[in-house]
């Protein structure tokens, strides 16, 4: 342990990374919930987070049955 003087108020812990003893002030908490020091410290990957992509909501422009009820004769065809 290094010898850190005596400050009023202060505990000294370790940092959960390098190890290192300081004053609890001087660190901070991460993600994971260890006490790092500033050094030691990195924020948490942004992949880790994935995000739901929305559903998209694409109607079919123009929705017709398969069959149609009646079969058009050729001669309806013709007039058109
Ligand atoms: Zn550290």
């Amino acid at each position: 342990m290094a010898r850190l003087p005596y400050v009023k108020g202060e505990y000294k812990v370790m940092c959960d990374i390098c190890g290192r003893v300081m004053y609890a002030s001087q660190t901070v908490f991460n993600w994971k919930h260890e006490r790092v020091c500033k050094q030691c410290w990195e924020p948490r990957n942004p992949q880790e987070m994935p995000f739901r992509i929305p559903v998209e909501k694409r109607n079919v422009p123009n929705p017709r049955p398969w069959k149609l009820k009646e079969e058009p004769s050729l001669t309806d065809w013709n007039k058109l």
